[in-house]
């Protein structure tokens, strides 16, 4: 296997010299070998900061996106997050060398599979993966500390909010379909109380509503 330890080092400094000061969030892209996250044909692009296109017409956001939004998180070690938008599995590494539980929803059967055979390569155990539709949340283990949205939505789902604790920060890219997408803060300061702040333009694959796209042969609920 190649030693791409280099690269990803350039791409860690790159991330610091563009203004991401959480040590926690460069420490964890230290660690997690992103070539294990994209097509193997692809893997020599791995360190690029770029977004590279992934199996079922999806996308491994851009590393800077993906720091952008886990520092945007404001993590803890005891924290307890929601992912919602798998893809790859990345940003779910990353935030597993973070925080103590990772909870993770992807609306593609075959990404939620392939993302947790990633990770499990990877040795990571604190991340589930559940294949579902991600916009209701996932109620049973709510409310979590911070909640991360990897695709666009066109409004705030009213179902995520709630799931945060008083405190907890929801992270989540809003706009129409097409569009630039405001990166959204949303803190929850009490029972029904929400402050909300615009952090930075970005563009995402959209949120979709509706039926889940089957496992196929390989994938397995939940
Ligand atoms: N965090 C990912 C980026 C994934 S791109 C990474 O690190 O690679 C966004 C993902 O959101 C896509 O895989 C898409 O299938 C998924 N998605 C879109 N709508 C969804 C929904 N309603 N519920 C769950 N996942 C959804």
């Amino acid at each position: 296997m190649t030693d791409r330890s280099a690269e990803r080092d350039r791409l860690v400094r790159l991330m610091a010299a563009r203004g991401v000061t959480d040590r926690r969030v460069l420490a964890a892209m230290n660690q997690i070998r992103r070539e294990a996250f994209v097509p193997a044909r692809l893997a020599k692009s791995a360190y690029r900061d770029a977004a590279l296109p992934i199996e079922a017409g999806q996308s491994i956001s851009q590393p800077y996106v993906v720091a952008l939004m886990t520092q945007a998180l404001e993590l803890n070690p005891p924290d307890r997050v929601l992912e919602v938008g798998t893809g790859s599995g990345y940003a779910a590494a990353i935030l597993s060398q973070i925080v103590s539980e990772v909870f993770t929803i992807e609306r593609h059967g075959q990404l939620a599979a392939t993302a947790r055979e990633r990770l499990a390569s990877h040795g990571i155990r604190n991340v589930m993966v559940k294949h579902g539709d991600g916009r209701h949340g996932w109620p049973e283990y709510a409310p979590y500390d911070a909640i991360v949205v990897t695709a666009a939505a066109e409004a705030v789902p009213a179902s995520l909010r709630v799931q945060l604790t008083i405190g907890g920060r929801l992270v989540i890219p809003v706009g129409a379909r097409d569009a630039i997408h405001e990166l959204l803060r949303i803190r929850r300061t009490g029972a029904d109380d929400y402050e909300e702040e615009s952090l930075e333009q970005v563009r995402f694959v959209p949120l979709l509503p509706g039926r889940t796209e089957p496992a196929g042969k390989r994938a397995t609920e939940g």
